[in-house]
């Protein structure tokens, strides 16, 4: 019998799984793919379009082109989910899936923090990237901030590496012995979830670049007029450029469909990504997964990479019976640029028992190569 497979959302897990989907089931089946963007954004690149390093069409593609691999690419916004019914609204359209993938990733809500958003630029958003860029390129000198507003947030290296390379433009450029740079972090220390080794690399590689760090600073309130931040610790601090992660929630449409508690993510099963409702999944920054420690495994494109491929297998298995039964075991791996075409690399078992085992290698140039690899590699292979 013909089946169908509804995945919502075509980020980094969507488009893995359902290029999968397609290449492991016949024709007869149809995968159906929604999301409300037409561009796909290769969102490890903002940092370096944030530097100059990159332009928007080198790390964008039409996400039409998914279409061309046998995929059908619905595009609109998912106004609601039904996990029962295994369905949704798209733009006021019922889709129905026999099978329900929910890949909708993490939402980003700057305007949850009075005036952080007018106060500053989110370099998570290719908009707030490229408003960076354009204000990093004009700046001379003064007090910049890069501010993590909560976490956890999408790959906990990215604001650790916007900060160094931000440090390493402005050397370039002269501008260094004339800027005091911060990094505020609402975390009690960087990428704390890799454990104290990766953490205490991590924050001597900013402080070893002079970058004042302020962890466990959690932003009450932003004030653009004053140009200052107003920390729940009863610190302020005055800026002239700020750079902002800002914080993160589960998609409200989500949240309505009651799948995930309230402040948290959707609660699935660690290994096969499924939900408690029958043949409905949730993989990627959507899905809350706790570790042995107690800290959420981290959102990143690695693992919602690595979930996707377990999902779809698992999917066509029970629809063809064919393959074998697939489990995720919380592998992953990032790279941790550091300025000056230079990476780390921390790669490890992050469902390690009692503690994720994860090893940073030293920065060197190819690692960082290896990251420009990657870029290619995924714009290539998808699109
Ligand atoms: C600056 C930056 C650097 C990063 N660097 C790395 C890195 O080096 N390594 C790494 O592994 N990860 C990195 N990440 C994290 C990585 O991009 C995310 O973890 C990954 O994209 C998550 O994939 P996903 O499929 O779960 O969600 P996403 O890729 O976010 O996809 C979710 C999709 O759902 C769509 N959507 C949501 N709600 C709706 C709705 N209501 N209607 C229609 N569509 C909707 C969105 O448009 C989006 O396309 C980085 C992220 C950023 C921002």
């Amino acid at each position: 019998m013909a089946r169908t497979v509804l995945i919502l959302g075509a980020g980094i897990g969507g488009i893995v799984a359902a290029e999968r989907l397609r290449r492991r089931l016949s024709k007869e089946h149809r995968i159906v793919l929604v999301d409300r963007e037409r561009t796909h954004v290769f969102a490890p690149s903002l940092l370096w379009l944030m530097t100059g390093d990159r332009k928007a069409d080198a790390i964008s593609r039409p996400l039409a082109r998914v279409q061309r691999r046998g995929v059908d690419l619905i595009t609109g916004e998912i106004e609601s989910i039904d996990p029962t019914d295994r369905s949704a609204v798209v733009s006021g359209r019922t889709l129905r899936g026999d099978f329900l993938i929910i890949a909708l990733g993490a939402e980003l809500a700057p305007e949850s923090v009075p005036g952080l958003f007018e106060a500053g630029h989110n370099f998570y958003t290719l908009a707030g990237a490229e408003s960076l860029r354009t204000a990093l390129e004009s700046f001379s000198r003064g007090r910049l901030i890069v501010l993590t507003a909560s976490h956890p947030y999408r790959c906990p290296a990215a604001p650790y590496e916007a900060a160094m390379l931000i440090e390493n433009s402005l050397r370039r450029r002269g501008l260094r012995e004339r800027t005091d740079l911060r990094l505020f972090a609402a975390e009690p220390k960087p990428m704390g979830v890799a454990g104290p080794a990766v953490s205490a690399a991590v924050r001597a590689m900013i402080e070893a670049k002079s970058i004042g760090y302020f962890p466990d600073h959690v932003i009450r309130e932003a004030d653009p007029e004053q140009r200052r931040l107003h920390f729940g610790n009863g610190v302020d601090a005055d800026f002239d450029l700020l750079a902002y992660v800002p914080p993160h929630r589960v998609p409200r449409v989500v949240q309505q469909a009651a799948m995930a508690p309230e402040g948290g993510y959707v609660a699935v099963d660690k290994h096969t990504l499924e939900t408690r409702w029958e043949h409905v999944y949730a993989l990627g920054d959507v899905a809350g997964i706790p570790l042995r420690h107690g800290k959420p495994l981290p959102k990143a494109g690695v693992f919602a990479h690595g979930q996707a491929e377990v999902v779809a297998d698992n999917i066509a298995h029970a629809i063809d019976g064919k393959g074998r039964v697939a489990r995720f075991e919380g592998h992953g791996a990032c790279f941790v640029e550091v300025g000056g075409g230079r990476a780390g690399m921390g790669k490890g078992n992050f469902y390690a028992d009692p503690a994720p085992d994860v090893r940073l290698r030293r920065p060197a140039w190819h690692w960082h190569m290896v990251k420009i690899l990657f870029e290619q590699y995924w714009l290539r292979r998808w699109f």
